[in-house]
């Protein structure tokens, strides 16, 4: 007999990505598709080309796709994607928080957050259909979905970034939304929070998120207040994602700040009464510390606050604000300052209220690694498998097929990538193979480089792209979602 199927992987424990219990069942894979599904032995002996035996405590899930990264640049400068690919990530959701790759250059350094993907030389496309055509050439080991980024498009076309959009500035982005969703983007990002982009109001917003729904888009924020107004956020974004018609993800969603503790007990329940309206879901991270440029108003002595990087003073990462303000004889403020350019890991939230929102049915796993940051949060390398192992297997937060689902089927649904984030027959065959008994983080605020262990292989495309023993062994990724 001839193989009917390329490769078949049997007596695996399947998660199918739908959020239901696992069961024991055989996988077929042909090219890039899964061409079977099949409970244990349906499927017929020696059917496939090659086979696999994965002794029924190995699972089988879609490959997890990271809903929240700022991986647009890294994909084409460490295309490997090592961080992510053996956290058994297939697909990366690039563009977030109003900063992308494309469609802005820069003749002098990025203004904070854009730098936080580089300098000016790794702003080099103009347009959405350059940076697709770059994907296309160097071919990362994940898949990459790209949102827009407001302060991309703002900077691309803006006169002033510190007012409110002309019509014909809008009428300018909206040019570059046609351009970006014709050519494989899947909608806008906001990033309200930063200064590029903060002058925008709700019927800027609108305006330019109104255009990407009009392709289908989706719209993600990282809103204008996390701390004391998060409330009022909420209602700012819920009105301008209606307002616009398009589906809502609020970014890695928090209460910062101490004052804020425990206020994901107002916030969840008002975003799952938007959500009983118009579709919103929310992304999160499973960490009580945050991360972006050292900023002044961010600088506080209520939490603890790590350097991440620093251009002036590399020596100075991975150390605590206050250590180097008491060296340097100076206060928290003026040592930030001396630090600047800089990031900053900021442990700004509580445990109850990061396991709530982990908790609520709307949330997806997104990571929010910062990939070029000297010395990271550990979540960049961590994320997904600290989910399934510390949180679902360990802490019981949920069922390890909760887990599952929050980083397959449901960002696929909320993403609209087609033929993801199941395992199905037709589907393509983005699979993960990984131990449950053993699977766990490993990257830690003082050694945030540390991979995790428990994801045995890693399918991408249809081809083995990684395994826990060789790494990365093949690069299969492609520009995913919107028109591909
Ligand atoms: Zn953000």
């Amino acid at each position: 007999m001839r193989p009917s199927h390329d490769l078949v992987l049997r007596n695996a424990r399947i998660y199918d990505g739908s959020g239901d219990a696992p069961y024991l069942g055989d996988v077929a894979i042909t090219a890039d598709r899964i061409t079977a599904v099949a409970p244990v032995g349906g499927i017929a002996p020696g059917s496939g080309e090659r086979e696999q035996d994965l002794g029924g405590a190995l699972a089988l899930a879609p490959g997890f796709i990271d809903a929240h990264t700022h991986d647009d640049r890294i994909v084409l400068d460490a295309p490997d994607m090592l961080p992510k690919i053996s956290q058994g990530v297939t697909t990366v959701v690039t563009g977030n928080c109003g900063i992308s790759l494309a469609p802005v250059t820069f003749s002098d350094s990025p203004p904070p957050p854009m730098n936080l993907l580089g300098d000016a030389n790794a702003y080099e496309f103009p347009n959405f259909a350059a940076y697709a055509a770059a994907l296309a050439r160097i071919v990362p080991a994940v898949n990459v979905a790209a949102l827009i980024g407001h302060s991309a498009l703002r900077l691309a076309t803006m006169a002033d970034i510190g007012e409110k959009a002309s019509p014909d500035e809008i009428a300018a982005m909206q040019a570059h939304a046609d351009e970006a969703m014709a050519h494989g983007a899947i909608g806008l990002s906001t990033g309200l929070f930063y200064p590029t982009n903060a002058a925008a109001d709700i019927d800027e917003v609108t305006r330019v998120a109104g255009r990407f729904a009009q392709h289908g888009g989706v719209y993600a924020t990282h809103m204008r207040d996390e701390f004391e107004h998060v409330l009022d956020s909420i209602d700012e974004t819920v009105t301008t994602a209606t307002a616009a018609g398009i589906p809502l993800v609020i970014s890695h969603h928090k209460c910062a700040g101490v004052h804020n503790w425990g206020r994901t007990l107002q916030t969840l329940p008002k975003i799952e009464a938007a959500a009983a309206r118009h579709p919103v879901n929310v992304d999160v991270y499973p960490y009580t510390a945050g991360s972006t440029n050292l900023r002044a108003d961010l600088v506080t002595d209520t939490y603890r606050i790590m350097i991440a990087w620093s251009r002036p003073h590399p020596e100075m990462e991975a150390r605590d604000l206050v250590d180097i303000a008491e060296e340097w004889e100076v206060d928290i403020h003026e040592a930030a300052r001396r630090l600047q350019p800089a990031g900053a890991i900021y442990f700004q939230m509580d445990e109850a209220d990061v396991r709530r929102v982990m908790r609520s049915k709307l949330s997806m796993i997104g990571s929010d690694g910062l990939p070029h940051d000297q010395h990271p949060h550990p979540r960049l390398w961590g994320t997904f498998p600290r989910v399934i192992g510390h949180y679902a297997r360990d802490e019981k937060l949920f069922p390890i097929e909760t887990a599952i689902h929050k980083m397959t089927g449901l960002p696929a649904k909320v993403f609209k990538l087609e033929g993801r984030g199941r395992i199905e027959a037709g589907a393509y065959a983005d699979l993960v193979v990984f131990d449950p008994a053993t699977i766990l983080d490993q990257a830690t605020y003082d050694q945030p480089l540390r991979r995790s262990i428990g994801i045995e292989q890693v399918y991408v495309n249809g081809r083995l792209s990684y395994t826990a023993q060789q790494g990365v062994v093949a690069r299969a990724g492609r520009l995913v979602g919107g028109r591909n």
